[in-house]
């Protein structure tokens, strides 16, 4: 059995192919440690990116199963939380060495879903292993505060879980973005209601067995499927306390809007439109690696892909090379030996990503590099864009204000720093942004006046390690950025403060007469 369809917690073998599937198993949801079969009449069909074969069907969970998984989360609540961090760290330890074990099993269910090569699917589920990994110093990071704050006097202060928390995930990281947040909301002592992409549930199925195996309670972890209506349940449930949402702007901001009228938590991290601003002074050969792995890996379906191009100056002359280098990269399905990117998701998003590209030319910039019409020729019926670059391309064209999501780097030209920060700064997303210089003064300028949440310095794609947090701005999160995902503000996230403040005075209280003004402290 392919795991992916989550039928069993025992299976261990995995296919690295692309070939027709004999057998169509449905994907079955996780509720109280147990993989069911959805009595729904409503599915998903979901087909692997490079072919268009069937590979499952998700099911849209039914309204009664959705309220069972709330309330096997709530059930197993009130003994989770009362399990010392100790105990918890041990399971968070399991689970990290049964992640390592299973890490191909993981990347092959991705590539498969998702699309990506194999290679990219591994980094994926490192980049969510090392939140698990980072989630394991629970016992540090879940200590409070201690202050003798008068005579007899002191002020302490703990980290609660909230209850239960679910997470809505998107497409295009199936284990790290799940991986955000099963590590950190329940070793804070939550439980757990995950609701992966519709598109590619794979990968947390095989999570939710890691979890089972790891020790978790029954109930602790629970996976649901679906779309609107699941994320609707979710938003108006009211044992659900706090949303961790990644995804595009157009859910995002409804989901961030819901949540927060209903009293709930929500963190939403959003769409993204990166730039690299590249200075005449940088090491040209390293900037060019950077660019076109940070614009075409993936296919481009990272919310910290190097999209935007800003051109200083003579740099200009370097698009030639940039395109060569492009143009080098073997397009082709996730598993073949050499891939560097595969296809996008779906022939829906291929067909928008191509009317972005036309609608480039029809507003005047010029397609140095067109990826329209590609097939690897083994994989006809795959969803093909390859490496394509819009050049000569100014701020009003509709290519350079939406988010693309496909293997496109668009470029703009500007004479100088401060003509390239103005035009960064005015876009309205504030993701991730990119500096290549050799100058430290030029960095350091651009450091402090940008507007964009992560900055790389010759780095092309800055995504923060979990000791630090994901820190998006502008439109690229909800709610100002508030709540980030993972490190010390993942933490302050799924728990509640408690500040206690306690006396303990030896001495009779002498005074016939209650103090009625505001007590001082002195
Ligand atoms: P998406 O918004 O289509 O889907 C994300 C989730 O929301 C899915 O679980 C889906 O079922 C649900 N959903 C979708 N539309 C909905 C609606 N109208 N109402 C309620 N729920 C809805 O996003 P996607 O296409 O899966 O992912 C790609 C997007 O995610 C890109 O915009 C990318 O930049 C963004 N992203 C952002 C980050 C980040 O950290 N900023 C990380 C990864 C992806």
């Amino acid at each position: 059995l392919y795991p992916s369809v989550g039928l069993s917690s025992t299976a261990t073998s995995f296919a690295k192919t692309h070939d027709k599937m004999e057998e169509v198993h449905d994907t079955h949801y996780f509720i109280n440690n147990e993989f069911l079969a959805s009595s729904t009449q409503k599915f998903i069909d979901l087909y692997d990116p490079a072919t268009n074969n069937l590979v499952t069907r998700v099911p849209e969970n039914t309204e009664a199963e959705l309220k069972a998984a709330v309330a096997a989360a709530e059930k197993a609540f009130p003994a989770w939380r009362a399990t010392s961090v100790l105990h918890r760290q041990q399971i968070m330890f399991k689970f990290v060495a049964l992640i390592r074990e299973n890490w191909d099993r993981l990347a092959a269910s991705i590539t498969l879903e998702q699309g990506k090569t194999f290679a990219d699917a591994r980094g994926d589920v490192l980049r969510g292993l090392q939140v698990a990994e980072a989630a394991c110093a629970a016992p540090e990071f879940l200590k409070g505060e201690v202050l003798e704050v008068a005579k007899d006097m002191e002020t302490r202060t703990y980290k609660e879980p909230l209850g239960v928390v679910a997470a809505i995930c998107p497409f295009n990281f199936p284990a790290m973005i799940p991986l955000w947040c099963i590590p950190i909301a329940t070793v804070t002592g939550n439980t757990l209601i995950l609701k992966p992409s519709e598109r590619d549930p794979g990968a947390a199925m095989i999570l939710a067995e890691l979890c089972q195996k790891a020790g978790f309670p029954s109930g602790v972890v629970n996976v649901v499927h679906g779309a609107h209506s699941a994320v609707n349940f979710i938003l108006d449930e009211p044992a659900i306390k706090a949303i961790s949402f990644v995804g595009s702007n157009k859910a995002g901001e409804y989901i961030f809007t819901r949540g927060s009228a209903n009293g709930k938590r929500v963190q939403a991290n959003l769409g993204a439109k990166n730039h690299a601003a590249v200075l005449p002074d940088c090491n040209k050969n390293q900037f060019i690696n950077a660019v076109v792995g940070a614009a075409f890996g993936a296919a481009g379906q990272r919310c910290m892909a190097l999209s935007t191009l800003v051109l200083v100056g003579e740099t200009k002359e370097w698009l030639p090379d940039i395109a060569e280098r492009a143009k080098a990269l073997q397009v082709n399905a996730g598993f073949e030996d050499g891939a560097d990117l595969g296809p996008v998701i779906s022939p829906q998003s291929k067909q928008r990503i191509e009317s972005l590209i036309a609608s480039a030319e029809t507003e005047g910039a010029k397609i140095l590099l067109d990826g329209r019409g590609f097939k690897p020729a083994k994989y006809p019926n795959g969803n093909w864009v390859a490496p394509t670059i819009i050049t000569d391309v100014t701020p009003e064209m509709q290519c350079y204000k939406e988010e693309i999501f496909g293997p496109v780097l668009v470029c703009l030209n500007v004479d100088t720093l401060d003509e390239a920060i103005d035009l960064i700064n005015a876009n309205e997303y504030g993701n991730g942004v990119a500096i290549f210089t050799r100058s430290g003064p030029t960095a350091e300028t651009f450091r402090r006046r940008i507007e964009a949440g992560q900055v790389g310095i010759n780095v092309p794609i800055p995504v923060p390690l979990p000791m630090f947090s994901f820190t998006g701005n502008k439109k690229s999160v909800a709610g100002g950025g508030a709540s980030t995902f993972y490190g010390r503000p993942g933490v302050s996230f799924y728990t509640q403060q408690k500040t206690v403040t306690a006396l303990w005075s030896s001495a009779d209280a002498i005074s016939k007469k209650a103090d009625v003004a505001m007590p001082t402290h002195n």
